[in-house]
């Protein structure tokens, strides 16, 4: 492949939709030197998937209406509810906690259950996921970053599976490092079947349940058990791309757009301690402390003593107290400062939980270069050899 020496300022790319592939895959470290959001760019709109995601909605707020009004026997709430936990763990331990960041090692035992849990999580394989995530956190917040939390809540929330992916998500998405997963035969074989293992996990055992063995209809089981959870999952995992990068404080590092958000954490059994996740991706708890919200945590510390996990990373407390120091926004409640803590707004009460309560300093302008952010250790930059190397092969 030919490189295009010459550098493409961001701007130089917004107003034609329909740009040639060349301009975005003949580039060179050089031609992504620093790239942001182009905020005039159009993304383009994926009508089948907009109407899929809008029927999907109606079913499910559907489904939670007859739970809501008392229409389903006990047994398939509980059912309903084990299901939804269960499915989240997979995703929140599974796919993003052991899968995308390698933040402990399991068990084949483990690794089993936590496959299952995430298919049924329906969320799309473990594969995918995970190059997504890595995606993310790679080039957080720019026009690399599947969901760029910089276009807006409802892009980042589920905007970004309305419409076709931004050339550089698709590109950058092709050179980042998968290798681990396509050298295990679990995940590849996950990613080969996931339609039937989709439909037998997700769909015909969640429906079947409540069907035969609780003597529930066949219209509920369908509505709550499959319809309303999925909705509700979906929107608690979306969360952590919206809410979690735009409303909270930022006491580990204020040049990252994540923050620190208690809802969120609290609806994702603790995966919304997300500017500390940012900053420090590699560690199991994904937050500094893991006694609140952070049921995922205790869950893996849990499977340590099980024997199922083991070789668990985390970031020393001098690492972190560090990066609180140098780079935090002042609002850390240990080694934050009272000027900080009051530049805190909020609508309504002024408490951590109040989903609004954020900083009233500015959020960061992102300007990335190709080598990204750190993913596996703090000095985990991609190197531009290898993306050179990648660039010959591709
Ligand atoms: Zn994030
Ligand atoms: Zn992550």
């Amino acid at each position: 492949m030919t490189v295009n020496t010459n550098i493409l300022h961001p701007n130089q790319y917004n107003t034609d939709v329909k740009i040639s592939k060349e301009r975005y895959t003949n580039f060179d470290n050089d031609t992504l030197k620093k790239f942001g959001t182009d905020y005039s760019y159009k993304h383009q709109i994926v009508w089948k998937n907009a109407i899929g995601f809008f029927i999907l909605h109606i079913l499910g707020i559907w489904g939670h209406f007859i739970v809501f009004t008392g229409g389903i026997y006990w047994q398939t709430f509980i059912w309903g509810a084990l299901l939804l936990v269960t499915s989240a763990e997979g995703v929140t331990i599974g796919a993003h906690r052991l899968w995308s960041h390698r933040t402990f090692k399991a068990t084949p035992l483990l690794k089993t259950i936590l496959l299952i849990l995430q298919t049924l999580a329906g969320q799309n394989s473990i594969f995918t996921w995970c190059r997504d995530h890595r995606l993310h956190h790679r080039y957080s917040d720019t026009d690399a970053d599947p969901h760029n939390s910089k276009r807006g809540f409802f892009f980042s929330h589920i905007g970004w599976l309305l419409c076709k992916k931004h050339p550089y998500v698709k590109e950058l998405g092709r050179r980042i490092d998968m290798s681990d997963l396509q050298n295990d035969w679990m995940i590849m074989t996950q990613k080969k079947y996931y339609p039937y293992l989709y439909l037998i996990i997700a769909v015909i055992i969640p429906i079947s349940v409540p069907y035969y063995y609780f003597g529930e209809s066949l219209k509920n089981s369908i509505l709550v058990c499959y319809f309303a959870r999925y909705v509700f999952l979906l929107n608690g995992t979306w969360l952590v791309n919206s809410a979690a990068h735009l409303y909270g404080t930022r006491p580990y590092d204020k040049k990252l757009q994540p923050v620190e958000s208690w809802f969120v954490s609290f609806l994702t059994l603790g995966e919304g301690w997300h500017n500390y996740h940012h900053a420090f991706p590699w560690d199991y708890k994904a937050a500094e402390l893991s006694m609140h919200f952070n049921q995922s945590a205790t869950f893996i510390r849990m499977f340590e003593k099980l024997g199922l996990a083991y070789d668990l990373k985390t970031a020393s407390p001098d690492m972190v107290q560090r990066r609180i120091i140098q780079t935090g926004d002042g609002t850390h409640y240990a080694l934050g400062n009272d000027e900080d803590r009051n530049a805190v707004t909020c609508i309504g009460i002024k408490h951590p939980i109040n989903p609004t309560y954020t900083v009233k300093y500015q959020d960061p302008t992102v300007m990335l270069a190709i080598r990204g952010l750190p993913l596996n250790h703090q000095d985990d930059y991609l190197e531009p050899n290898v993306l050179k190397r990648n660039v010959a092969a591709s």
